[in-house]
């Protein structure tokens, strides 16, 4: 045989203080209307009123989360930075979708995020050393018109062309890239 048991079981319902004036004496309650019935909380001390609508016979629960939305202020708080970080993503994605379509006008193709930059430093060191004959051999392996892949120091990996020979610029070999401004060091093309 099986029996039953009906237990009654208190438990507490968090109820926001007032965010008009702080106060923690707040009334929860229903309008009890036998149809679109409404409810939710007024403070006692400021008379600060907060209704939806709700069951005709709303829990506490019920009558308590009506009243906590436009009350809790933790819970507003975390609201609000909700939106600051959905906000936040959506302007990266803006951001990257206009980079998208400025490299595409310039004929850079992005290929990449982050590469070993202290393999691109090493070879910038031993070019800067070899001088002139690193511009020898980079402009006859590389020809204007060549494609290559072009680490930038933003991070950013491009393919692109060279656009003028390289040639010593303060010291360092460097060449001029397609939809790249300014010259870079030979070092920053990855080796084929
Ligand atoms: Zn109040």
């Amino acid at each position: 045989m099986k029996v039953t048991e009906t237990k009654k079981v208190t438990r507490e319902i968090h109820v926001a203080s007032c965010i008009k004036c702080g106060s923690d004496d707040v009334q929860i309650t229903d309008c009890g209307y036998s149809s679109f019935n409404m409810g939710g909380g007024t403070c006692k001390s400021c008379k600060h009123s907060v209704s939806d609508s709700c069951d005709i016979s709303p829990s506490k629960d019920e009558l308590a989360r009506i009243w906590n939305k436009k009350n809790d202020i933790k819970a507003l708080i975390a609201a609000q930075q909700k939106k600051i970080e959905t906000a936040t993503s959506k302007i990266e994605e803006l951001k990257a979708l206009d980079q998208k379509y400025r490299d595409a006008k310039a004929g850079l193709k992005r290929t990449g995020q982050g590469f070993d930059l202290d393999a691109r430093s090493k070879r910038m060191q031993a070019l800067n050393k070899k001088g002139e004959r690193a511009v020898g051999d980079f402009n006859s392996a590389f020809p204007v018109g060549s494609p290559v892949t072009l680490e930038l120091d933003g991070g950013h990996v491009v393919d692109t062309t060279v656009s003028a020979p390289a040639q010593m610029m303060c010291g360092h070999p460097s060449a001029w890239f397609s939809g790249v401004s300014g010259s870079y060091h030979i070092g920053c093309v990855r080796p084929k």
